[in-house]
């Protein structure tokens, strides 16, 4: 069904998803399935319905999703923002985020995108890259049993695709590092991930600490007994520590801690 895409939320007025005043479309479906997923609702492609039997997941044609955005473009222009697409992953739905950045692109909207980095890099390459203005990246886990056993997948397509990208993209392509404690914020992990950084010449990253506010979603969708139960969020110092892997030592970039 490419002529529709399947969205599971439209959060209006957000600052934390690249420049200025932002509309955040989240595409519902992750090729994924990370044990700490901050929206779990977003994690499968198909409509469903939590406990309360409230829908979750609507499809959406790219006119619809272009005349809700366009009634946010006043903002968008005052303040440098735009549209950010987001999920779940949006580059499951290739053709119709394609479509979609294209039809924003018309309009004269900045576009940006938030990915998990884990997609056909020609298509990905072909369809949605000539149409954004900038690209959240993420990066997990370098170890690719590690990413396997805590995702689902194996992370070497991920690195690989970032290794390309960074060649070919003639636009920002910003590193986000979830920090997820006892999996991606671990010594071992973060000064793997500072050194494939710095052997790229990658000079800032963007460290989201991590947020234990998830968990609360599970009960709604009728989860009970989850794979991650961390419940409190990391303190000052936890933050600190992470971000000396990238400041310090031989493979230096400058870290900076957002939230998630
Ligand atoms: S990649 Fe993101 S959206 Fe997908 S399962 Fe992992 S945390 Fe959730």
């Amino acid at each position: 069904m490419n002529d529709r895409g399947l969205i599971f939320d439209i959060k209006r007025d957000s600052t934390e998803d690249g420049p200025g005043i932002r509309t955040v479309v989240f595409f519902k479906g992750c090729p994924l399935s990370c044990i700490w997923c901050q929206n779990p609702e977003g994690k499968r492609f198909m409509p469903e319905a939590d406990v309360n039997g409230n829908r979750i997941g609507t499809w959406y044609t790219v006119d619809e999703l272009v005349y809700r955005m366009l009634q946010d473009k006043p903002f968008f222009t005052t303040t440098g923002g735009g549209v950010t697409l987001s999920g779940g992953e949006p580059t499951l739905q290739m053709d119709f985020a394609g479509q979609l950045l294209q039809a924003l692109k018309r309009e004269g909207i900045h576009t940006a995108l938030e990915t998990s980095g884990f997609f056909a890099f020609d298509a990905f390459k072909e369809k949605m890259l000539p149409w954004l203005d900038l690209i959240y990246f993420d990066l997990k886990l370098i170890d690719a049993a590690e990413s396997e056993r805590y995702s689902g997948r194996s992370s070497k397509k991920i690195f690989d695709n970032f290794s390309t990208l960074i060649k070919t993209a003639k636009i920002p392509v910003i590193p986000r590092i979830p920090l997820i404690p006892g999996i991606t914020a671990t010594e071992r992990n973060l000064k793997g991930i500072a050194a494939f950084l710095a052997k790229h010449s990658v000079k800032t990253c963007a460290l989201m600490p991590y947020n234990p506010l998830w968990l609360g979603k599970l009960e709604n969708l009728g989860i009970s007994a989850p794979r991650y139960t961390h419940s409190r969020f990391m303190t000052t110092e936890e933050l600190k520590a992470c971000a000396d892997y990238f400041t310090h030592g031989s493979h230096s970039a400058q870290a900076q801690a957002d939230s998630v």
